[in-house]
């Protein structure tokens, strides 16, 4: 189905408050200041996918049923399929500056699930797959909006998860029922949680069978009962709390705790229970082809801060001339995570039951890429702009409208010819967003640790075979090997 920004409210209107904030229950997600942001930024692609302009990005074709339906809900088995979720990503964070992690995660996790079901069927003569069908075909019904978790608190880093003081720290099964599973613990982190309606829960890394408890592949919905969320994203320091206020913008982004007390999810909505030697099979897919599309993210964020660039070069009296060549940089930054994650996609192939995997060194490469170049456009970004922009160094926006002092504040923030001060404060106040406050997406950690993709990189790079080729061009024919340590 293809859904409006108006069905999609009137579904989260509906759902039980389990969400806290500053140990308070948030009642309704679209009105309280604290989730009606990020609400917001995903209404956004739910306006989009009824555009005549924009609807082929946010929409396609069920290949189970032939319907029109959300594109996040949909297979993606092609190369064009899969570069269709780079260029939704691309968009939604042109709309909104930020992460919308609800048109996202779970649609990778819902692919990434057909293949390992897949095989999991195979080997063991399960029925996950067509369980699984049942719950996309559901989803594509719907259009509803799925985060995904797979990041747990894990604890001692250390540690396995059965090796911890307090077994919990990761999500895992309790009780194996005929009907289903009961789960406890907590996921951590995770993005997009109180904009959207359920969560695909997958398994935080790959175990051995002394953890297959942890090994665990569901959905659950948002409000499903024995789930508490907490919201953690306060990186305005609570600017964005405040009603009118043009501190920050009117999107968003949340990240939640989420802690299950003994939750129930019923045999059809469990897609892996204990299975631990399928559960590293979960992480590689799901990393290949999140790692590609991530590049898509940070792209489309760098292009809204060459715009704000733009806006404040002018706001501060100046063209675009002098910013020039930082300008180029940054673009540059923004079409080279965008075009290794294309590449990535390129090299890859669709797994033998249908869903498009990356090619795996090229998309952790991606992945490390992504950690450092967006940090050198955010350095760009606030350089254009001035200390205005670095340190948002003026005064806020109930100074500004203050009856006794606000003509005087708007007096001296003004600064370009025919540009009032509003604009050049809202400009500033963007830029400090995007670089520095809510607005940052989590380019050094979300979708992973760079040094997990740096290992991928090391064990997927031929060393031998690449000294083997320099040899040969040097005209080298001895052993050259690496000193053997003397033994002690
Ligand atoms: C903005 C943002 C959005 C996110 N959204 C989601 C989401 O939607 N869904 C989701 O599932 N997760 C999400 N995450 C979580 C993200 O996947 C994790 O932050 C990431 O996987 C790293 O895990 P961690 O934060 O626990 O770091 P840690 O595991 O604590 O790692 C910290 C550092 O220690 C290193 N390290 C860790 N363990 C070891 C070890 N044993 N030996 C040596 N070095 C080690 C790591 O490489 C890293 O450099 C998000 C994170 C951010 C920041």
């Amino acid at each position: 189905m293809i859904r409006t920004r108006e069905e999609y409210l009137k579904a989260l209107k509906a759902m039980r408050p389990n969400i806290y904030k500053f140990g308070e229950l948030i009642e309704d997600v679209t009105a309280h200041p604290a989730t009606r942001k990020a609400v917001e930024a995903h209404a956004r692609g739910f306006d989009a996918a009824n555009t005549e302009a924009e609807k082929e990005i946010f929409t396609t074709t069920s290949s189970f049923t032939g319907k029109p339906i959300m594109r996040h809900t949909s297979m993606m088995t092609s190369l064009e399929e899969i570069m269709a979720n780079s260029r939704l990503k691309r968009t939604m964070y042109r709309k909104t500056g930020t992460c919308t992690g609800g048109f996202c995660v779970g649609w990778n996790a819902m692919n990434v699930m057909w293949a390992v079901t897949s095989e999991m069927d195979q080997e063991y003569g399960t029925d996950y797959q067509e369980r699984l069908k049942q719950w996309i075909l559901h989803a594509q019904e719907t259009g509803i909006l799925v985060a995904g978790a797979l990041t747990d608190a894990k604890g001692d880093r250390s540690l396995k998860p059965s090796e911890q003081p307090n077994p919990d720290s990761s999500l895992h099964i309790v009780e194996y029922r005929e009907d289903g599973v009961v789960i406890s613990g907590c996921k951590a982190m995770i993005c997009g949680v109180a904009s959207s309606e359920e969560i695909f829960l997958l398994p935080g890394s790959g175990y051995k069978d002394v953890d297959k408890d942890y090994a665990l592949a569901c959905v659950v919905p948002r409000d499903i009962n024995g789930l508490t969320i907490i919201e953690c994203r306060h990186a305005s320091d609570g600017r964005d709390l405040e009603e009118g206020s043009f501190d920050a913008p009117e999107t968003g982004v949340t990240q939640a705790y989420l802690l299950f007390d003994r939750c129930f999810v019923p045999r059809d909505r469990v897609f892996m229970a204990g299975e631990a030697k399928y559960s590293g099979k979960v992480i590689t897919y799901f990393t290949a082809n999140y790692r590609a599309c991530i590049g898509a993210c940070v792209a489309g964020q760098g292009d809204v801060m060459i715009g704000a660039g733009v806006l404040m070069a002018r706001a501060n009296g100046l063209s675009i001339k002098p910013f020039q060549d930082k300008m180029i940089n940054m673009a540059v930054n923004n079409e080279t995570t965008y075009a290794v994650g294309v590449a990535a996609m390129a090299a890859g192939k669709p797994h033998a039951s249908g869903p498009w995997i990356s090619d795996s060194r090229l998309a952790h490469t991606n992945k490390i890429h992504v950690a450092t170049l967006p940090y050198e456009t955010k350095r760009l970004c606030q350089e254009i702009g001035g200390g205005i922009v670095e340190t948002g160094c003026f005064p806020s926006h109930k100074d500004f409208t203050d009856p006794k002092l606000g003509a005087l504040v708007q007096k001296y923030v003004k600064a370009g010819k025919d540009i009032s001060a509003e604009t050049r404060a809202r400009a500033a106040r963007l830029s400090e967003w995007l670089t520095l406050g809510g607005g940052v997406p989590g380019c050094m950690h979300g979708g992973g640790s760079p040094d997990g993709a740096k290992m991928v990189v090391h064990g997927t790079t031929p060393y031998e075979e690449f000294a083997e080729y320099a040899k040969k061009v040097a005209g080298i024919t001895e052993e050259v090997r690496d000193p053997v340590k003397p033994k002690k």
